[in-house]
């Protein structure tokens, strides 16, 4: 195993945290590369550090280093569990 990773991903417009994209998008990413014009060029995807949804451009991808952030999980919905 190599420590040299690197995945696809956005810059979050909102918090600047690297976001990484699906392995579907990442394939759109590789047929646009190779000239395939009639496929759309943007996306939605959350943030996973401040869940912010926005909508970016294929063009928009890029190649980071390292590993993708890792989702937090939050108890968001619901009321939280008190114990009595
Ligand atoms: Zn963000």
């Amino acid at each position: 195993m190599t420590a040299q990773r690197t995945y696809r991903g956005v810059t979050c417009i909102r918090c600047g945290q690297p976001i990484s994209v699906s392995a579907q998008v990442v394939s759109l990413h590789n047929e646009i590369a190779h000239r395939l014009e009639n496929l759309p060029h943007s996306f939605s995807v959350r943030c996973q550090m401040c869940e912010q949804e926005s909508v970016y451009e294929i063009k928009d991808i890029r190649r980071f280093d390292g590993q993708p952030p890792i989702r937090l999980t939050k108890a968001r919905y619901g009321p939280p569990i008190v114990f009595s």
